[in-house]
Formats: C-alpha cells, sequence, structure tokens
C-alpha cells in the first residue's frame, strides 16, 4: 500500500473507494459465474436426462425386436440439439446396437456402458440412462453433448460483470471525488488556518465547526489550542510590556544614579584638582626658596642644613600629593603613557645615586647589576621610575639590616626584568595580596610611616604598561619584588636627556628674552624671578590676568608666564581677551599650572598657550620650557 502513502487525502480516499468496490464487484462477479456454472451444468444435466429418458422409452420396442434401424430412427431425432455430438444405445450384453454421430469424433461412444447418470469431463457431458421393459434392463442409452452452451453463457456473464465493474468504477470515482470532500472539506480549512496562524502569528482566527464527528472534535481541539496560545501569547505580551516598563524605570533610576555618581566623581576630582593647587602653589614657594636659599652666598652650615630640610619635607609632601594625584588620575580613567627614549643604564645610575648614600646611611649593602641594561630603550621612563623609586623606597624603610639589591636583565630579547629585593621582615602570605589596595598597610607598614598607596600604583603602573608586578616574600628574610616589561631597544646608542643632567644655573641664553611673570601669589613671582636672574634674565610683573594685559600692553615681553588661578581675572579670561584682540602676536604664552590633570592640561594647549609648567616646579622645569620655546640652548 506505499503507493496510498506519496497521495493526499482527497486521492487516498478516491483509491480506497476505488479499490474497495472494484474488489467487491470483481468478488461478486467471480462468485456469481462460478453459481451460474453450476446450475447451468445441473439444468444441462436435468435436461440431457430427459431427453435420454425420452430415447429409452422410444427404444424399447427396438430392442424387444432387435430392431437397430428403428433403434437407429429414434437417436437421428437427436439432430435438433446442436450441442449432443454423440449418442448410442447398447444392448443388455453391453454391446453397441445404435449410434448417432454429429460431425467427426475419433469415438462417438464408450466401448462399454458406464454406471446411470451423468458426468462432465473437461469438454463434454457424458449420461448413461438404461433402457427398461418392465422394470427390467434390455439396454442403455448413451448421450454426450459438448460444453459450448455452458461456456457462451459463462463468456457474455464475464463480459457483463467487467461491464459493471467499469461502470461502477467510474461512477465511484465520480461519486467518491464529490462525497470525498465532506472529509477532506474540514482537513483542508483546518490545514490553511494552521498556515495562515504560523504564518501571520494570528491566534484569534477560528475554524468552522461543520459536523459532530471525529472531524468536529478534531477542530474543537485545534480551536481549544488556538485558544490557549492565544491567551497565553497576551499574558506573555502583557508580562513583555511590564518588563519594559520596569527596565525603562529601572534604566532611568541608574542614569539618575549614575549623574549622581558621575556627578560626585566630578565633584571629587574638582576637589582633588583644588586641593591639589591650593598645596602645590605654596609648596613651589618653599621649595623653590630652599633651593634657592641654600645657594645664597654668607649662609651658616647650620642655615643650609635646615634650609635643606624644608626643601626634603617639601618633596615628601608633594610626593605625597602627587601619590593622591596619581590615584585619583587613575580612577578617573586619566593616565596615559607617554613614551620616550630613554636609557636603562641612565635610570639605573640614577636611581643608584639616590639609594647608595641612604644604604650607607643605614649600614645597608648595596648592590645594584644592570650589566644587561646597557642600552637604549623606548617606554614611559617617569612611570617606570616612579615604580622603581617606590619599590626601592620600600625596600630602604622596612629593612634594618642586610642588603637591598636593584638588577635589571634582559630575559628574553627586548624582555627586561627589573627586581628589586631586600633581607627586610618579608610580607606574610596573607597579607600578599592585600597590600597591593589602596591605602592597605601590613603591620610593618603601620609601624614605619607611609600612606599604603605606593604599590596600588605601581601595580597600576605596570599593568599598563603590559606587565605584571609579583612579589616572593619570607617573613624574617625578605622581599623580592619584580616585573618584566617589553621596552623595544632603539639602534642609535645615544645617552638620553635623563642621563644629561646638568646645572645651568650659571648659563646664559642667548636669545633676547623679555618675561612677563603674571601670578597673584607673591612667593611664586619672586620664585619665578629669581630662577630667570640666576641665568642672567630680568622679569616684569603682573599680578593678576587683568593686569597681565596692561603689562603686556606696555612692556611688549616676548614670553608670559601666566598663573591660570587668580582673582580679577583668571589665566583662561586673559589669554581669551588677548586673542580677541589679535595682542599675542610673538609672544610665547605658557600656562604655570597646580592642575595636575591631563584634561585640564589639554585644555590650556586648545585655549592658546604653547607650553605648560606644572607646580611645584624646578629651575630646570624653566630653563627647558626657555630652551624648547625659543629654540636656541643655552650655552
Ligand atoms: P607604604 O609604603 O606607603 O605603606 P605601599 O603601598 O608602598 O605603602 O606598601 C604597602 C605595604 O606593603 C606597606 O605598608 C608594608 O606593610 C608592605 N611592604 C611593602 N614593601 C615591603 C617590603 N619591602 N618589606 C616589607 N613590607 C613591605
Amino acid at each position: 500500500m506505499s503507493f496510498l502513502s506519496g497521495l493526499k487525502i482527497r486521492g487516498k480516499l478516491i483509491s480506497i473507494t476505488l479499490i474497495t468496490s472494484v474488489i467487491g464487484l470483481l468478488l461478486a462477479g467471480i462468485g456469481l459465474i462460478i453459481y451460474d456454472k453450476k446450475t447451468t451444468q445441473q439444468y444441462m444435466a436435468t435436461e440431457l436426462s430427459v431427453i435420454a429418458q425420452i430415447i429409452a422409452d422410444r427404444s424399447t420396442a427396438a430392442m424387444a425386436f432387435e430392431d437397430k434401424t428403428l433403434a437407429r430412427e429414434n437417436l437421428s431425432a437427436l439432430r435438433a440439439r446442436k450441442s449432443i455430438v454423440s449418442a448410442c444405445i447398447y444392448n443388455n450384453s453391453s454391446e453397441l446396437f445404435a449410434t448417432y454421430m454429429n460431425g467427426k469424433l475419433d469415438s462417438p461412444c464408450p466401448a462399454k456402458p458406464s454406471q446411470q447418470g451423468s458426468n462432465f469431463d473437461q469438454n463434454y457431458l457424458h449420461l448413461f440412462q438404461p433402457i427398461l421393459i418392465e422394470d427390467d434392463q434390455v439396454g442403455t442409452v448413451y448421450i454426450r453433448s459438448d460444453l459450448r452452451d455452458i461456456d457462451t453463457r459463462l463468456y457474455n456473464f464475464a463480459i457483463a460483470v467487467t461491464v459493471v465493474i467499469i461502470l461502477a468504477a467510474i461512477l465511484g470515482f465520480l461519486f467518491s471525488s464529490v462525497l470525498q470532500k465532506i472529509i477532506t472539506g474540514p482537513l483542508s480549512k483546518l490545514v490553511n488556518t494552521a498556515k495562515d496562524v504560523s504564518e501571520k502569528k494570528d491566534y484569534s482566527v477560528r475554524v468552522e465547526k461543520e459536523s459532530n464527528d471525529e472531524l468536529g472534535l478534531l477542530v474543537d481541539a485545534f480551536n481549544e489550542m488556538l485558544h490557549t496560545t492565544e491567551k497565553q501569547n497576551l499574558a506573555i505580551q502583557e508580562s513583555r510590556d511590564q518588563l519594559e516598563v520596569r527596565v525603562e524605570e529601572r534604566t532611568k533610576e541608574l542614569h539618575v544614579a549614575m549623574d549622581k555618581a558621575e556627578e560626585a566623581n566630578r565633584a571629587k576630582s574638582t576637589f582633588l584638582a583644588n586641593m591639589s593647587h591650593e598645596i602645590r602653589t605654596p609648596m613651589n614657594a618653599i621649595i623653590g626658596f630652599a633651593d634657592l636659599l641654600q645657594r645664597e652666598d654668607g649662609m651658616t652650615e647650620r642655615q643650609i642644613q635646615y634650609s635643606k630640610f624644608i626643601k626634603e619635607s617639601g618633596d615628601h609632601l608633594t610626593s605625597l600629593v602627587n601619590d593622591i594625584l596619581d590615584i585619583a588620575k587613575i580612577e578617573a580613567g586619566q593616565m596615559k603613557l607617554k613614551n620616550v627614549d630613554f636609557a636603562l643604564q641612565g635610570l639605573a645610575e640614577e636611581l643608584a645615586t639616590m639609594f647608595q648614600l641612604k644604604c650607607e646611611e643605614k649600614h645597608l649593602d648595596w648592590k645594584i647589576d644592570y650589566s644587561h641594561g646597557n642600552c637604549l630603550v623606548k617606554g614611559d621612563e617617569i612611570k617606570l621610575r616612579q615604580v622603581l623609586i617606590n619599590l626601592l623606597g620600600n625596600a630602604l624603610k622596612f629593612t634594618d639590616s642586610g642588603a637591598i639589591s636593584f638588577k635589571i636583565s634582559e630575559v628574553k630579547k627586548n624582555y627586561f626584568q627589573f627586581e628589586v629585593a631586600d633581607t627586610g621582615p618579608g610580607i606574610p602570605v596573607e597579607s600578599q595580596e592585600k597590600i597591593f589596595e589602596h591605602f592597605e598597610q601590613d603591620k610593618e607598614g603601620i609601624d614605619k610611616g607611609g600612606t599604603g598607596l605606593g604599590l596600588a600604583i605601581s601595580k597600576k603602573f605596570i599593568t599598563t604598561m603590559g606587565g605584571e608586578l609579583k612579589l616572593e616574600s619570607t617573613v624574617g628574610k625578605g622581599t623580592r619584588f619584580y616585573f618584566t616589561l617589553n621596552l623595544p631597544t632603539i639602534t642609535i646608542n645615544q645617552p638620553s636627556s635623563s642621563n644629561v643632567q646638568k646645572d645651568r644655573r650659571s648659563s646664559k641664553l642667548t636669545a633676547h628674552v623679555k618675561p612677563l611673570v603674571v601670578d597673584d601669589n607673591l612667593a611664586n613671582r619672586v620664585l619665578l624671578n629669581n630662577i630667570l636672574l640666576e641665568i642672567g634674565i630680568e622679569s616684569i610683573e603682573a599680578v593678576n590676568g587683568k593686569d597681565g594685559i596692561e603689562q603686556i600692553r606696555q612692556h611688549k615681553p616676548n614670553i608670559v608666564f601666566m598663573d591660570i588661578q587668580m582673582p580679577v581675572m583668571d589665566g583662561i579670561t586673559a589669554i581669551r581677551k588677548l586673542k580677541e584682540k589679535n595682542e599675542l602676536n610673538n609672544i610665547k604664552m605658557v600656562a604655570v599650572s597646580a592642575a595636575a590633570f591631563v584634561h585640564q592640561q589639554e585644555k590650556y594647549l586648545e585655549e592658546g598657550f604653547h607650553y605648560i609648567i606644572t607646580k611645584p616646579f624646578d629651575a630646570e622645569a624653566i630653563y627647558n620650557c626657555l630652551e624648547t620655546l625659543f629654540g636656541i640652548p643655552l650655552e
């Protein structure tokens, strides 16, 4: 039945109807034919036995008188029946007495008569009828008939049955084609609706019920399913809408919270910037004047010592402010790498100068190995120096006996490992992670002072530079901090700027420099004037932006050191006003600011400043500025 599986339901229904009815009709036809054959045979046998009886009755006289001619005449009466092909009469000794033959036959009669009665073979009906005279058998009549009547009848019957089957099949096809719609109609509707639903996702449609049979039940079940799905969809839509509203509300709340957080962060940054400004401005004067004092003629040894203390304390305070600012910069995402070419050897020597003496003062051994660091590399020298100073500073601070060692080695091409080890108290395992967090100190740290910021900043710096700050420490034995950085080596081996630290206080600038110093803070004005005087440059002064503009108009300076935060008129307003009036021609504008954030410094450059000096500044910063802006080195 696999051929049915490929058909549509309509085709299946028609095929099933046709096959069933044709098989039914065929079976009925075959049954009828068999039945008809049997009854026809019976009828033929009966009819032939009546004829044989008549012949037997008529032949009694011929048998009694042994009159063969009469017997033959009697048999020849059978001529009227075409189907009787032969006949004969036997005498009571079972010998042939008379014979009749219609057509040519090899043996018209059997040699001997057999039992009374009829029998059929494949082609003929054979019949034996006794000839009786008063119950005494005097002979036997034999008649043979062919079966042509039966064959003709069966042939006609078969044709009739075939015609009936064909007609029935045609009618069956026509009827089932029409009637199959009773079943396929509702099914098609179901299929179309299901298609519509899946394409348009419209679950509100329903299929019309046409009957109460199984198809009706199917339609009911389908509609029920649509109803349930529609209800579920509505519920989902409703909860989605609610969710959207909730998400919107939460997003709004989040925005408000973020705005608040950003506002708070801005306030914090502003506070830090202001605080740093406030601290750096007086610190500038303290450090600068302490520096100048040391060089004053006629100073006693003691006075020089005191001024050194003032400078050292100022430097310490400045580095503290710088640490806090570094953390603020890291948190504000303001920290940027400044890649420069520098000599590793120069950096190592500089650090050695800083720490060797201090180690000696504490009776510690100082070991340094930079044999593999004798090359020029590209990287953020300032941050690397800051990290190493912090690590060496800690080693020095926490170690009371033994040694401090510093090593630079090239672990593979362009990868340098920096290592600071000490024989100090060591750091317990449980504190080894914690100490890298802001303001976290172990017992040693709390005892010896400090802020707990150094390692947090160092770790962040190293991570930003692509390395990882690691530590190995055993309590009672010492600590080793180390990290590896990728610092591409530069082929031209020149000493970096950091190596050429020369004291230029007695130098002279060959260019004609006429500076104006604009600052509301007298100490800072005096400091800057003195630094300039040391290289033979006299400057004019102004106390705020407004005053500065007037001085510029009057004295036509070629460089202006402009403080940013000032009463009456600040530095930014002043430069804007000068720009408006086109009065900036040929004047180098230098912003002298305590602002430490990169974005603030970028803003100054956008406003038109050519150079930025950050407070607290030293003489070197001022000389570098002059060299850069006038393009002529100090002699
Ligand atoms: P600070 O040195 O200002 O306390 P750091 O962040 O540099 O802050 O160090 C954090 C803590 O880690 C220190 O307080 C100290 O407890 C511990 N520490 C750092 N370096 C060493 C060291 N070389 N030996 C022992 N302890 C150290």
